[in-house]
């Protein structure tokens, strides 16, 4: 970065080492450093301001990636000509008076500094007009920072904010950036990330003169914005729930496991409607998946939580993307509990949860739709994932329905996987319920049967305590005070975990048994991983997770193999031992188990009465 601002060429040499104030243009350069990095960045903070300014409809325009050029027009309250000049000046800022306000900020920007960093490496146009001015102004900027007076402009209510030539002045940043279409791609997911904050608002997007979003303003739970953002896939192939406990709200969609994907691309989270990144509440996504997720396959999710903004610390970062929970642990349990209860499909008992495709098309011959009251009518099934989905939940729905209330649920009594007719290659069972057709893969539901299975007896057969083995060669490591600490702190973690450990010095820890299922892993890896997560999480789950991996593992080899023909008998066992299942809706691969086709679908193959 050029420190002519700073230190003039026409100083004497000794001023080298005198103390001077950084010139405001380098203060802003600085800045700027830290929060713009690229066109995106820059689109990120004029959309904040847009939002924060109230908008409904806000216009985003694009030239050669960004770079040449970037406007956003907004129809929001405006800015006053008479502050036009201050909001271009450094901690300027309308949305903050007090330290006190920092603990309650409701609106996404409060540092004051962006568009001040912005001016400082572009030549930026600055255009408002508020609802009781009879026209706009406008003052321009190039990045020495020096302002021009307010200049009349014709203009609607709102804002309008023009930046060209992204770093002219810094041209070593400039060299950081990417091809044009790499920084659209960048533009495009700020959109993506602002449209998915705010259904309310209507979002245009024109590249290079061409026309290439418009999404229209929705409802907040409306799948519709989903569709349009994440794409009709991920509408299709989510649970949509809505969760509230101790002071919070957690809502959103969740990826069924079937719709994993090989990227973390597709992962949202917003606190308070600010998109943020944070490692405790993607250990609890990662822990609430990790049973029905394949190794290495990520799920994707638009999720919301709104909690108390003083629970909420927002002001770590320059970039706001970070946030500090004043309770991490009790924010970990609450989103960990939330999906997990989605994905293992027992929600339905609180009857708090909304089932997104869950309505039967109308079909009044299909026995699901009894069993979630509630649930939106009239959605027209269009694919076989759909009708998947449907089952899933209309089956656990109803597994949890009949535990509670003793009963079948419904006239007859059939159950909700039904009975087997037939074996197809050795691989599949068809099924006949009330719906119409089931048809089971029978490794992967054996599978995940012998799993839960397994998993239960371990729990049940050890009560509290894990089985555990000694060690013939104890295993030692050193560890920082901060470890010691932890460990100290929760000896009973780790002994209720088969975890049998002591303090042999002064930061040194010896493991002298360990869960029988994990004596060939790596103990001192799971020690220290166990460790990071009381530090870093106050809990940690590291062994559970390293167990059921395991039993996953042996699960996978101990069950039928395809290619084994059952008997009836033997099939319907099967089926009934999936009802009693948790989660039997997918193995534990994440490939679903099975799936229903509604005698209506059936009917549609055929043209049936129509
Ligand atoms: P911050 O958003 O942190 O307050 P900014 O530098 O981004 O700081 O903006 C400075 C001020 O300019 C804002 O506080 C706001 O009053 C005003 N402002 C910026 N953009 C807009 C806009 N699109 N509509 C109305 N006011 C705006
Ligand atoms: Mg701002």
């Amino acid at each position: 970065m050029s420190t002519a601002g700073a230190l003039g060429k026409d100083e004497p040499q000794r001023s080298r080492h005198r103390i001077k104030a950084l010139s405001p243009q380098l203060v802003n350069q600085i800045a700027a450093g830290e929060i713009i990095e690229r066109p995106a960045s820059i689109l990120k903070e004029l959309l904040e301001n847009s939002l924060d300014a109230g908008a409904t409809r806000i216009r985003v325009e694009a030239e050669n990636g960004g770079v040449k050029r970037l406007r956003v027009s907004d129809n929001g309250q405006g800015i006053l000509k008479e502050d036009l000049t201050l909001a271009m000046s450094r901690h300027a800022t309308s949305k903050l008076e007090v330290i006190e306000d920092l603990d309650k900020v409701a609106t996404l920007g409060f540092r004051g500094e962006a568009l001040p960093s912005i001016a400082s490496v572009t030549r930026m146009t600055l255009q408002s007009r508020t609802d009781d001015s009879d026209q706009g102004w406008e003052i321009t900027s190039e990045g020495d920072n020096r302002t021009s007076e307010p200049r009349p402009v014709a203009l609607p209510q709102g804002t309008s904010i023009e930046v060209r030539d992204l770093f002219y002045n810094l041209p070593a940043r400039r060299k950081f950036l990417r091809t044009d279409q790499t920084e659209q791609g960048h533009l495009v997911q700020v959109i993506r990330r602002m449209a998915l904050a705010r259904f309310d608002v209507a979002f245009e997007f024109h590249y290079n003169g061409r026309a290439v979003m418009h999404l229209l303003p929705v409802a907040s739970q409306d799948d519709a914005r989903i569709a349009a953002v994440c794409g009709q896939q991920m509408a299709d192939n989510s649970l949509k729930f809505d969760e509230s406990g101790g002071g919070m709200n957690v809502r959103g969609w969740v990826s069924l496991p079937g719709f994993s994907r090989s990227q973390r691309d597709m992962q949202y989270f917003f606190v308070n409607g600010r998109l943020i990144t944070d490692k405790t509440v993607s250990h609890a996504l990662r822990q609430a998946y990790q049973d029905v997720l394949f190794h290495g396959r990520h799920p994707a999710y638009v999720i919301y939580l709104e909690m108390d903004p003083a629970g909420v610390d927002v002001n770590v970062h320059p970039s706001k993307r970070e946030v500090r929970f004043r309770d991490s642990r009790a924010v970990h349990n609450f989103v960990y509990h939330a999906i997990h209860k989605q994905l293992s499909g027992s929600a339905g008992e609180h009857g708090s949860i909304t089932v997104m495709h869950d309505a039967v098309s109308g079909d009044s011959r299909s026995g699901a739709a009894t069993y979630r009251p509630g649930a939106q009518q009239g959605i027209p099934l269009s694919s076989p994932v759909r009708q998947q989905l449907q089952s899933y939940r209309a089956l656990h729905g109803s597994i949890a329905d009949s535990a509670q209330q003793g009963v079948a649920v419904g006239d007859e009594e059939v159950p909700p996987l039904g009975y087997a007719v037939a074996q197809l290659h050795g691989i599949y069972i068809l099924a006949e319920n009330k719906t119409g057709l089931v048809m089971v893969d029978m490794h992967a539901a054996h599978e995940r049967i012998t799993y839960e299975a397994m998993k239960e007896s371990l729990s049940s057969k050890t009560g509290n305590g894990i089985p555990t083995q000694s060690l013939l060669v104890p295993v030692t490591l050193r560890v920082s005070d901060a470890e010691q600490d932890a460990w100290e702190r929760n000896q009973g973690v780790f002994e209720g975990v088969g975890l049998i450990m002591d303090r042999m010095d002064e930061k040194v820890l010896v493991v002298r048994e360990v869960p029988e299922m994990l004596r060939n892993s790596d103990v001192p890896q799971l020690v220290r991983d166990v460790l990071s997560d009381l530090l870093e999480h106050g809990v940690s789950d590291r062994v559970d997770e390293t167990i059921n991996e395991v039993l996953s593992t042996m699960a996978c080899h101990g069950s039928v193999r395809a290619n084994r023909s059952l008997t009836l008998e033997e099939m319907n066992a099967l089926l009934r031992d999936m009802e009693r299942t948790e989660r039997s809706g997918q193995c534990n691969h994440g490939r679903p188990t099975w799936i229903q086709f509604g005698i209506g679908e059936m009917d549609s193959w055929f043209k049936r009465g129509q």
